[in-house]
């Protein structure tokens, strides 16, 4: 794992250093007073943005360092990592365009948007472990679901362009022999991660932006 000739060893530090720093952004925002001022509501979301992005990426990186140990191993990874990417759906656009009207956790709103969240993901958990034929489609759903919060367009094209260039088309490997990149840091799967990283990275600062706004809003 601390070698750079391992065929695995950028894909495993190019989910580590993003769970570091995005650990660290969630740990400076949810300590700061503009945070301890919002609605709970809206805190809830914060925290399912933060937790959705870093549990994502353990998530990968664990399917990562160990897929190679057997064929089994490798297959059930490959669902936890599937199920962290499911997580992301945690901070949906609904959620932040209602968050100033929510405002006690026991709202009908407030549970009713637990429950619904809480059944997708159930229903998401049940199609990827069963390795239903559905699972790849949903996860782009899913994916669209927590990353459009209106929230931030560009993010949101950073992982479509990477998921369509690098995860799907398999950029640049296609146009080079086979094992070219292997263990490479410009390998396709390596450049999707940079890639997802810094769309996750847009993703969660618009979560400082919008608490500013939050705060003036209630405020007003
Ligand atoms: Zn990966």
């Amino acid at each position: 794992m601390f070698s750079a000739n391992h065929n695995e060893f950028w894909m495993i530090w190019t989910d580590i250093a993003p769970v570091c720093l995005f650990l660290a952004l969630f740990i400076v925002h949810v300590t700061s007073l503009q945070f301890a001022m919002q609605p709970p509501f809206y805190q809830c979301l914060v925290i399912g943005v933060f937790l959705g992005t870093i549990v994502s990426r353990i998530c990968s990186s664990v399917y990562h360092v160990f897929n190679c140990v057997s064929l089994r191993a490798n297959q059930t990874l490959i669902g936890v990592d599937m199920l962290g990417i499911c997580c992301m759906a945690f901070g949906s656009p609904w959620g932040f365009a209602n968050a100033n009207n929510i405002s006690d956790p026991r709202d009908a709103a407030f549970i009713a948007y637990v429950v619904i969240l809480s059944f997708s993901f159930a229903s998401c958990a049940v199609a990827i472990l069963t390795q239903s034929r559905m699972r790849q489609p949903l996860l782009v759903v899913l994916a669209v679901i927590g990353n459009v919060p209106a929230q931030n367009l560009t993010a949101a094209m950073g992982f479509a362009v990477g998921y369509a260039v690098f995860y799907r088309g398999r950029f640049p490997e296609c146009f080079l022999p086979p094992g070219a990149t292997d263990g490479k840091i410009y390998n396709s799967h390596v450049l999707w991660h940079i890639l997802a990283s810094l769309s996750q990275l847009g993703y969660v600062m618009k979560t400082f932006e919008t608490s500013a706004r939050q705060m003036r809003d209630v405020h007003q």
